[in-house]
């Protein structure tokens, strides 16, 4: 699948000498799908534990090794300094100490003083090397130049102990490439809040009303503003599919406990995309224990059910108040009169714009990976969107909405 932000970026991926290196072909293959031109330099032991070939399969580009290998004119410097990230993964202790000294003695420790992109170094090693004080120094030291690391994860090492210092595994570290390539975006420095998924309300301890919300569209709502640089707060009911790398995430169950934790993140923020399919009713009365089924009791059976509140309208009352958020994108799923109901609440809500779908239709809506929005501002026609990934809804709808920040601002100005 390919990832807009990746779009004719160049990725050096350094690969050293750990025995995680077969992670890092799945992790060349990745970032090649997404669209980067993946330029793999290979230290002499990461040579050993895979071939050049192997990498050279799944990005279709040349593969860097020796130094001296190297024909062009200034060919070790061209690569750090044309590109756009630098990610080290797996990197070892050693490497990390190099580059710490700035130390300079092979190609990726020279490309590594060469470049100006942001690096992303994803440690890899065993027995305690993560923890011994001198590689937490240069770890230490590497970060206050603003090289992020990413991982390691703790777990069971090639060695058999347990610790940190496993790579993290290639999709999350897709996510992490993104976090650092994503940071001088249209968003950059702005607050974000997305809320995603359904809410779920109680009937008792173990049945719940809830709808067929999956989250899907409200997750790559929230990875679109992190590649666009924006800090992300997500607040999600129960959700499918991973919380995306970077995001600050707020998990919650009901809709009361959403309606908390969204006025909570409010102080500050630029945006907020209500994307979650809040539960407009919730059980009246909660049972204790299971409600059994005694046929003579429950036959016939009624649910009384009580109103939720409507967290629009209190997120309406709160920028009232105090300003924030400085821009609101409510969402509204609907199956028919699609554009008078979406127009009304984008009133009743008090939204700056609203995104209308009509799920109805197979193609779009709940739990599918496409979606056909029509986008309603405040003032103006609407705006009909093709049928698009949910991920391309996503970034374009983050589009509208930096745009739209921009613009408030020059009239505030
Ligand atoms: O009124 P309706 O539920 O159709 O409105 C949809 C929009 O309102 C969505 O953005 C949804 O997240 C939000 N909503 C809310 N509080 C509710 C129900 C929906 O903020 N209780």
């Amino acid at each position: 699948m390919t990832i807009k932000l990746f779009d004719g970026k160049q990725v050096i991926l350094g690969v050293t000498g750990s025995i995680a290196c077969y992670k890092a072909v799945d992790l060349a293959s990745k970032l090649t799908q997404a669209g980067a031109e993946v330029d793999v330099i290979l230290t002499e032991a990461a040579g050993r534990f895979v071939n050049p070939i192997t990498f050279q399969s799944v990005t279709g580009r040349d593969v860097y090794g020796d130094m001296w290998d190297m024909r062009e004119h200034v060919g070790h410097v061209r690569l750090g300094e044309s590109a756009d990230l630098l990610v080290i993964a797996p990197s070892t202790a050693h490497t990390i100490a190099k580059m710490a000294q700035g130390l300079a003695d092979n190609l990726l420790t020279v490309t590594a003083l060469a470049a100006r992109c942001p690096v992303v170094i994803a440690p890899a090693m065993d027995g305690g090397m993560y923890d011994h004080p001198a590689t937490q120094a240069n770890i230490a030291t590497l970060k206050s130049r603003d090289v992020t690391f990413a991982g390691p994860a703790a777990g069971r090492m090639a060695s058999g102990l347990v610790g940190p210092g496993r790579l993290l595994e290639p999709a999350e570290l897709v996510g992490h490439t993104r976090l650092a390539l994503g940071r001088n975006g249209s968003l950059s420095g702005r607050k974000v809040v997305v809320t995603a998924g359904p809410t779920r309300e109680a009937l008792d301890p173990v049945r719940f009303l809830s709808n067929r919300s999956t989250g899907k569209q409200g997750l790559a709502l929230a990875q679109a503003a992190i590649d666009a640089g924006g800090n992300v707060t997500l607040i999600t009911g129960p959700v499918e599919g991973p919380i995306p790398v970077g995001a600050d995430h707020i998990s919650v169950t009901t809709a009361v406990e959403m309606r908390g934790a969204v006025l909570e993140s409010l102080a500050g923020a630029d945006a907020l995309l209500m994307a979650a399919a809040v539960s407009d009713f919730r059980p009246a009365i909660v049972a204790e224990h299971k409600i059994k089924k005694k046929a003579e009791e429950t036959d016939g059976m009624a649910i009384s059910l009580e109103r939720n509140p409507d967290i629009l309208l209190a997120v309406k009352e709160h920028k009232e108040r105090s300003g924030f958020p400085r821009l609101t994108v409510g969402f509204a799923a609907e199956t028919k009169s699609v554009l008078e109901h979406g127009r009304g609440k984008l009133l009743r809500k008090g939204l700056d714009l609203i995104a209308i779908n009509d799920v109805s239709a197979d193609d779009a809506g709940f739990a599918v990976d496409t979606n056909r929005i029509v986008v309603l501002k405040a003032s103006g026609e609407p705006d009909h969107w093709p049928l698009l990934a949910k991920s391309a809804v996503a970034d374009r709808l983050i589009e509208v909405v930096a745009e739209a920040m921009a613009k408030n601002e020059t009239q505030d100005g």
